[in-house]
């Protein structure tokens, strides 16, 4: 059996955003992921500013893909706004093996089955024992489903059912296009091209809602082809896309038991109305290590829960988007980390 002090289960930006920090107060950390790195991710790689911040991430020192975008495209019911805002594009291939790599934490081949409080310590498999645990797993996280769902169940009503892919195509628009509530979706669909003619298209919908309009995802999939070849953005490729599902951030969510911390997608932290998972994931696994390293408290609120209001800035639709983020969501919309000033 081997020992440390804090074992972090999954190596997505949760987990390693989390290593890196422990590993840098000289903590003994494992990370154990059932894959090896680079690895697949179902995700459409937008990034924010504020994940290069938080991660002290240069992308002139940043080895693979990255796009950037200076304004974003929002088609809703026939209207389109040209929001100006920094945003940016990586391949989650990509991107994740190089925070892993970048933590500096050893990382095991290991598929967690279960994770067991046995005196005073959690024991992994009867392979792994540490102090500290940190569920940084995804939404089927092993450390969430053996100590938190019991009595911490997630709601139905916050899961994201999404569908896509990821290809390399000689994309000529390089704008990032989102489609809102297209054919009544209760979501959105993305066009967001990627560095050096790689492109990722796909759809994500609240799940529930979905259902009670006697509708299922791929036929909504149907559409967003249509919709490329109509404008012209895909056409004659052969699509064949892959779905995954997680969950929104709940008003309160249950985060902690003992040295059991969850971070990212384990503990469901996507924000409420974009369904951004990265930064919360990234800013949550750094939050977690700060709670192990430095014995405070492991405190969620400063994550913020909407990204509108986050990255639509200007004097024209910044106002908006608040307005908009403060109608929908007014139990969301006081806590959060700023983005770039206004
Ligand atoms: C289609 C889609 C598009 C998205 N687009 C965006 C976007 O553009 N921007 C954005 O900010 N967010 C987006 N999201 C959300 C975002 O992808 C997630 O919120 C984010 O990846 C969460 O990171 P994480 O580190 O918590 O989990 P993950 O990145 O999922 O990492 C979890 C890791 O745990 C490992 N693991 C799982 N089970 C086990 C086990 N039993 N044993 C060992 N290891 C295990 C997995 O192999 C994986 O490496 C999207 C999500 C989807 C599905």
């Amino acid at each position: 059996v081997e020992s440390f002090d804090v074992i972090i289960v999954g190596g997505g930006p949760a987990g390693s955003s989390c290593a890196g920090r422990l590993v840098a107060a000289g903590a003994r950390v494992a990370v154990l992921d059932r894959e090896h790195f680079p690895r697949t991710k179902l995700c459409a790689g937008w990034i924010t500013p504020d994940v290069l911040a938080a991660l002290n991430l240069d992308p002139a020192d940043y080895p693979h893909r990255f796009n950037s975008f200076d304004h974003l495209v929002f088609h809703v019911k026939g209207l389109t706004f040209r929001p100006r805002t920094v945003q940016h594009s990586i391949r989650r291939y990509e991107f994740d093996a190089h925070l892993l790599k970048a933590s500096g934490a050893r990382v095991l081949n290991h598929q967690v089955r279960q994770v067991r409080r046995v005196n005073g310590h959690f024991d992994i498999d009867g392979a792994f024992r540490s102090e500290f645990v940190v569920g940084a797993g995804g939404t089927r996280c092993p450390v969430y489903k053996s100590l938190f769902r019991a009595s911490a169940p997630r709601s139905s009503a916050l899961q994201v059912v999404a569908y896509e892919q990821e290809f390399a195509w000689p994309w000529r628009d390089p704008r990032c296009h989102l489609w809102f509530f297209d054919h009544g979706l209760p979501g959105y669909a993305w066009y967001v091209p990627k560095a050096d003619g790689w492109l990722n298209c796909g759809i994500g919908a609240l799940a529930d809602r979905l259902k009670l309009r006697g509708e299922d995802i791929q036929q909504h999939w149907k559409h967003l082809v249509e919709r490329l070849a109509a404008e012209k953005l895909v056409t004659g490729f052969d699509f064949d896309p892959r779905g995954y599902s997680y969950y929104l951030r709940p008003r309160r969510a249950e985060v902690r038991i003992g040295n059991a911390l969850l971070a990212g997608d384990a503990a469901g932290l996507a924000t409420v109305d974009l369904g951004e998972g990265i930064g919360p994931a990234v800013h949550s696994g750094q939050l977690a290590a700060a709670a192990i390293t430095g014995g405070g408290e492991y405190s969620l609120d400063s994550i913020h829960a909407t990204s509108l209001d986050q990255v639509v800035h200007g004097r024209l639709f910044g106002p908006l988007a608040r307005a908009a983020v403060r109608w929908r969501f007014p139990d969301y919309s006081r806590s959060g980390i700023r983005g770039e000033s206004d």
